[in-house]
């Protein structure tokens, strides 16, 4: 049996794994090959039921009176379980997403690092109290939400896991999760685990199945109280409406069109392979993938032959190959963006480099890394997410215009600024409109200790750090009266 094989009883709820009541499954594909390796229950709309049930079952139960120190022993425990099973698990998400292996390890050793960071918070979420008249003593404490719900993508199952649950579950919410149906082999291993460390039944549960059902279903549910979703903006869009009918608030981390910025007194050595890393990462299906290369003009000459060299030597190929560059998760993406690729041709971008095109013959969702520029700033490859290793080149000619271009997108998630002029650091970091901005580095995978989330249709909320006990909890003000 290979390693991300699943069974169709991939629901937890209340403690107890089941298939769906319909009897219903749905396929799981291997990206690296296209075959089925295995299959997750089709759960819907009474699925869910039964598990926001649960969920405010353990809330007014057992889970909500585990103290916040008993919460953080089990999150403890949980990432100690991680770590000890990480060979098994970097094995199932490597094979569930096509992942080149030290990917897969990068994302276990984050997923246990979230729940090893939250295990230590779960205890230090601390109210205050507000000086207000005499006689009056005010506390404002920070309580959980109750029942949330949690909504996330293929990309990185693992990893989102320990984002979205970790402070969730710190915090005393309990949980119910959807993850994504083309990648979650690693997601059921990672909730049996959470069991395993002492989560008592009913605080995290987990229903399998399409976004149209049993995610549609989730983020309808009248029984949730927050409700934390990563995915597409277009998907963010419905979900945040299906909030609004419960006044309902949420969390969308949603896409990104993200600039690296390069002036030409940068550092290149230390410049090229972050950006290009930037783009290959994950087969560049990561949110805050650096998509856009502006550079300043006088740089061109210069760049452009180092970077192309770069794109030639990459390697693409399955993940116990441990390439630079896995294939794309599924059928559905490989077909997007070639569609991007196709376009670009199209209107004949000039394509100033490809890696690793010998591996298209192999089988699976492949594509090549490609480098295009220059690339009109309003071009479909300049604006929208691709998702894919695609790196769209845009010359740039002072400050005032790189500014102009980068902010110049609906996104509004990282940027990236190289340069070794200290002044226009902190100009450009100042200018910039995105969540997270890194000066001659880029490093958005890593830190679980920063806040992370979007501006514009990248979405709203933050996640990772202190800001995610916040977003967790809600302000309740209690006043007492004793003049
Ligand atoms: P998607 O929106 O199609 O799916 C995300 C999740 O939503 C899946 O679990 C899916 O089943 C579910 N879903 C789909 N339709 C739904 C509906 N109508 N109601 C409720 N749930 C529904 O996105 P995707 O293609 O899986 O993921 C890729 C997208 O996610 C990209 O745009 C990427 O940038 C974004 N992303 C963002 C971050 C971030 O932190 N900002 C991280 C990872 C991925």
């Amino acid at each position: 049996m290979r390693h991300g094989a699943v069974s169709p009883e991939s629901i937890l709820i209340a403690g107890a794994w089941r298939g769906a009541a319909s009897g219903e499954s749905l396929p799981v594909h291997a990206p690296d090959t296209g075959e089925v390796i295995g299959a997750i229950a089709r759960g819907g709309a009474a699925e869910i039921d039964a598990a926001v049930n649960a969920a405010r079952t353990a809330f007014e139960g057992p889970w909500g009176r585990t103290a916040p120190a008993d919460r953080g022993r089990i999150l403890a425990r949980l990432a100690a379980l991680i770590a000890a099973n990480a060979d098994d698990l970097v094995a199932s998400e490597a094979e569930d997403c096509g992942k080149p292996l030290k990917q897969a390890r990068a994302d276990i050793a984050a997923v246990a690092r979230y729940f090893e960071f939250y295990a230590g918070a779960a205890d230090k979420v601390h109210g205050e109290t507000i000086p207000y008249q005499p006689g009056f003593t005010v506390m404002v404490q920070r309580v959980p939400h109750g029942v949330t719900g949690h909504i996330i993508p293929w990309n990185y199952p693992a990893q989102m896991f320990g984002r979205t649950l970790a402070p969730a579950l710190a915090t005393g919410n309990a949980c119910v999760l959807k993850p994504a149906e083309a990648a979650c082999a690693t997601v059921l291993r990672l909730a049996a685990l959470a069991m395993e460390a002492g989560l008592p039944a009913g605080a995290l549960n987990v229903v399998t199945g399409l976004g149209s059902e049993a995610g549609a279903a989730l983020a309808a549910h009248p029984g949730i109280d927050f409700l934390s979703f990563t995915g597409s903006p277009d998907t963010g869009t419905a979900v945040q409406k299906a909030c609004a009918e419960h006044h309902r608030a949420c969390t969308l981390e949603l896409g990104g069109k993200s600039p690296q910025i390069v002036f030409a007194d940068a550092d290149l050595d230390r410049a090229l392979p972050v950006i290009l890393n930037a783009i290959v990462q994950n087969a560049g299906q990561t949110c805050s993938a650096g998509s856009r290369l502006l550079v300043e003009r006088r740089l061109l000459d210069t760049l452009v032959p180092r970077l192309a060299e770069r794109f030639a030597g990459l390697r693409v190929g399955p993940s116990h190959l441990d390439a630079d560059c896995g294939p794309l998760i599924s059928e559905t993406q490989l077909t997007r963006v070639r569609s991007f690729l196709d376009r670009a041709d199209a209107d004949g971008l000039p394509l100033l480099a490809e890696g690793g095109a010998d591996a298209l013959t192999a089988g699976g969702y492949y594509v090549a890394p490609r480098l295009y520029g220059p690339v009109p700033e309003d071009h479909p490859l300049a604006q929208q997410e691709v998702f894919g290793p695609v790196l769209a080149l845009v010359p740039f000619e002072d400050e005032a215009d790189a500014i102009r271009i980068a902010n110049g997108t609906a996104f509004g998630l990282v940027a990236g600024i190289w340069t070794e002029n200290g002044g226009r650091q902190m100009r450009m970091a100042t200018a910039l409109r995105a969540g997270q901005v890194f000066v001659n580095g880029y490093g958005a995978g890593s830190g679980i200790e920063l806040p992370f989330g979007g501006m514009g249709r990248s979405g709203h909320g933050r996640e990772k750090g202190m800001e995610a006990l916040r977003e967790f909890t809600v302000a309740k003000t209690v006043v007492l009266n004793h003049g």
